[in-house]
């Protein structure tokens, strides 16, 4: 690391994020930024809790601060001059939160629209346009077919967790966006992992891109210890809230793979006397935000989570993420265990698995290229006799799935 005096941005900005206490820049940060401050497309690849997004939010500020407005672009009142796409609303307030503090001395417009709310808010607040504007896909269209935008002077365009934008089936959505937008222009993909469907996009995309990489490609957090507990599927819950309770952990991120499954659990675990509440797609916008802001000042100890609700989450120094089920993307594994870990801290990722799932497993030290170490815990030891039989079941599906997966090349 080294400070951010060296990545050529404005000393008002550096104020800033010293300000804020960012002593040192990240290594996304001293890669990143000089690159997109030269103009160039960039295609990223950066484990979420890096710090990326000062790395393409102060490069952006920068730009809005030097660069007038051109005398085509004022033609607009409610131009958007550049363009943040998350593939969710949790990562967009996160996004534009840290985009704020960034500009917080300046006089940018920063706004943000995400779906799930009353649009009119939204609409009064975009009519004089943005200098950045964070955008989920699905409202961001909504504005621009309703002419509450106008992106046709669009400067910069970032995908954030382009990955997941994909995984989420953004694809004709993206598609419509960019009809409307300038040719001429700066693009950044930043992506947790790359697969073949994130390269084609690329192309598509991003014009002579500069590749960075700041960890090998598809790893997790050096940061994050990782450990895998073996257990029978029907011991989990008792043993999830053993380790909250015999560990005295006061604040953990908790995954499963359901929204039935995450309600479930939460109510399971209030039984065990740990306080806990699920966070999924189903539960309304407010109630989503209300359970985040408790679980961050510590009022609710354990938070149980889908993927997708969680993707965007930044719960500072949160330091325990339990994989209560092994997820069926081995990509959202990384995902899941970037929770902890960031900027720097330390991190535990536990993931409790039963016999039936060690396909999943390979699948994710496949990714990672490397073995995660597995450990029983004493009382909690699986049952062997009842495991042999699963096992051949499920070799046996894995196999054929693993087949299937061959036939139509992954994703
Ligand atoms: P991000 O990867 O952008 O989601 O950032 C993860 C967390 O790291 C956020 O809470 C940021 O506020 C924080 N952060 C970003 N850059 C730095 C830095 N240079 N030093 C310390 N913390 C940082």
């Amino acid at each position: 690391m080294s400070d951010f005096s060296n990545v050529g941005l404005l000393p008002q900005l550096v104020t800033q994020v010293n300000n804020l206490g960012y002593e040192q820049a990240t290594p996304i940060q001293l890669a990143a930024i000089p690159v997109i401050l030269s103009g160039k497309d960039i295609m990223a690849g950066a484990q979420t809790g890096t710090g990326k997004t000062a790395a393409f939010g102060l490069p952006i500020i920068q730009f809005c601060l030097q660069t007038p407005l051109s005398d085509n672009a004022k033609t607009h009142s409610n131009t958007v001059r550049a363009l943040i796409l998350t593939p969710t609303r949790e990562l967009a307030q996160q996004v534009h939160r840290n985009i704020e503090q960034y500009a917080n001395e300046t006089s940018l417009n920063i706004q943000i629209a995400y779906g799930g709310v009353s649009l009119t808010p939204q609409i009064a607040k975009l009519r004089k346009g943005a200098d950045i504007l964070i955008a989920t896909p699905g409202r961001l269209i909504d504005l621009m077919y309703k002419k509450v935008i106008h992106l046709g002077h669009l400067t910069h365009l970032v995908f954030d967790e382009a990955d997941r934008m994909l995984d989420m089936g953004f694809i004709d959505d993206i598609k419509r966006i960019l009809k409307q937008l300038p040719t001429t222009r700066q693009t950044m993909m930043f992506s947790a992992t790359f697969d073949d469907a994130i390269f084609k996009l690329s192309k598509q995309l991003l014009v002579e891109p500069e590749l960075i990489e700041v960890d090998a490609r598809n790893t997790a957090a050096q940061t994050v210890e990782q450990v895998i507990y073996n257990v029978d599927a029907d011991r989990k819950r008792e043993l999830v809230s053993h380790l909250i309770g015999a560990k005295n952990w006061q604040q953990v991120l908790i995954f499963v793979r359901t929204k039935q499954g995450a309600d479930e659990l939460a109510k399971e675990m209030c039984k065990d006397g740990v306080n806990a509440k699920a966070i999924h797609g189903d539960k309304s916008q407010g109630r989503r935000e209300s359970t985040l802001a408790d679980f961050k000042v510590g009022k609710v100890r354990a938070l149980v989570a889908t993927d997708v609700a969680a993707r965007g989450l930044d719960i500072q120094d949160l330091q325990y993420v339990i994989n209560y089920e092994l997820p069926h993307i081995a990509e959202d594994y990384i995902h899941r265990i970037g929770r902890t870990g960031r900027a720097g801290n330390q991190g535990m990722a536990l993931s409790l698995m039963s016999e039936e799932e060690n396909w999943l497993l390979e699948e994710i030290e496949v990714l990672l290229d490397s073995r995660i170490p597995q450990q029983w815990l004493p009382g909690y030891e699986p049952d062997l006799t009842k495991a042999r039989t699963t096992s051949r079941k499920n070799t046996k599906t894995a196999q054929a799935r693993r087949a299937k997966q061959r036939g139509r090349g992954r994703r």
